[in-house]
């Protein structure tokens, strides 16, 4: 079915659109966020039927406002339905689920710093309701885990045996700490109760969708680039992260759905940049000539990060296929529609390479 219906418990609204059944029927919990709705495109494109629950705290409605359209379930395609509701709170999906995405958290640093109880709330009571909801219905279950498990690396690049570097009561924490305990549970359900279970650890994903105030460094570098506001580099720039295309991701995801792999998996592009090195590659993208401005380096921010994905390679077939200026280039362009600027970038030349077009599409590609 394709419609949108809130939770009665949350909101007391409720609609729903015709169905059309006998197909593999998903559950994506924060399916309206930016990884979420790439996801929600894919399966919808391959012809599954999507219930989407989100509470639209840090995800947004008009990342699925076109899959919400009547013609959405239509011509092989698979049907959506968005149920407004805090999985912290319950999951109460009616009708048959052959899987369970559970991807619902904020994930920008400043969105779980702002928000650190609810953090915790979902990735542990979340995750409970996600995986009792998939082992009721003897559904596979699917964990959006993360690097920031492997905390201020001693291991690099880092591989699934390395155990993290945790601060356990650091500001990161209800973040890092909600998403191993998640990891946690889901192995506790699959060892007592036999879930059939898969743990991906996404590691930084980009690409259209992500919000220009969402705080994570490509989305504020673009914004800013784009609208001639200096770029903010925390610390002096030398710390690392590994950035993944999100068509690249969804595909990463999907091929670990389709395994009979419980993981944890690593998900990422081992392409290591440096933050300083990213602020350069944007400005030169968008021809922006915005300046560069040192801003203090967050508490615990990761040093380096960058995925060893071997054990993708060999179990799934997966790896990353777009190149960082390529991912770059399709994520300015979208941003540059969404906040109404000239995609060339707001410098005086206005002379960036940036082309329209590798806009906000259905997700899909780059798959294995
Ligand atoms: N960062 C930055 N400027 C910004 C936002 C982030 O220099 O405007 C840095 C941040 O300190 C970190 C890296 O970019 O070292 C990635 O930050 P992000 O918030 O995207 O995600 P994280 O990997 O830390 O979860």
């Amino acid at each position: 079915m394709t419609g949108e219906r809130h939770r009665a418990a949350v909101t007391g609204e409720r609609h729903r659109a015709a169905g059309t059944g006998g197909r593999r029927r998903v559950v994506v919990t924060g399916g309206a966020g930016f990884v979420g709705s790439h996801l929600c495109d894919a399966l919808v494109a391959r012809g599954d039927d999507v219930v989407c629950l989100d509470d639209l705290s840090s995800g947004n409605r008009a990342n699925v406002a076109h899959l919400l359209e009547p013609s959405v379930g239509a011509g092989g395609r698979g049907s959506f339905e968005l149920v407004v509701a805090d999985v912290s709170a319950g999951l109460a999906v009616d009708g048959p689920v052959d899987a369970v995405l559970h991807l619902a958290s904020p994930a920008s640093p400043p969105d779980y710093l702002r928000r650190p109880l609810q953090t915790l709330a979902v990735g542990s009571e979340g995750t409970r309701h996600a995986l009792e909801l998939a082992g009721g219905h003897g559904a596979r279950f699917l964990l959006a885990s993360t690097s920031e498990v492997y905390g201020d690396p001693g291991v690099h690049p880092q591989h699934e045996e390395y155990w993290g570097n945790v601060n356990p009561v650091g500001p990161r924490s209800v973040y890092d700490e909600a998403k191993r305990f998640a990891e946690a549970l889901t192995m506790a359900h699959a060892r007592t109760r036999g879930t059939d279970v898969a743990i991906a650890r996404i590691f930084n994903t980009y690409g259209p969708r992500l919000r220009p105030g969402d705080g994570r460094v490509v989305s504020n570098f673009l914004a800013q680039a784009l609208t001639g506001a200096p770029l903010t580099v925390y610390g002096d720039g030398s710390q690392t992260r590994s950035l993944c295309y999100v068509d690249d991701t969804v595909a990463g995801l999907l091929a670990l759905l389709g395994s009979a792999e419980r993981g944890p998996v690593n998900i990422g592009n081992p392409a290591e940049t440096s933050v300083a090195d990213l602020a350069r590659r944007v400005l030169a993208l968008t021809g922006s000539a915005s300046a560069i401005e040192h801003r203090p380096l967050p508490e615990d921010d990761p040093t380096r990060r960058c995925p060893d994905i071997g054990r993708a390679r060999a179990v799934l077939g997966w790896a990353p296929s777009v190149p960082l200026d390529e991912g770059l280039r399709r994520c300015a362009a979208w941003m540059a529609a969404e906040l109404g600027v000239p995609a060339g970038g707001g410098g005086p030349d206005g002379g960036g390479r940036v082309s329209a077009g590798g806009g906000g599409g259905p997700a899909g590609g780059g798959a294995p």
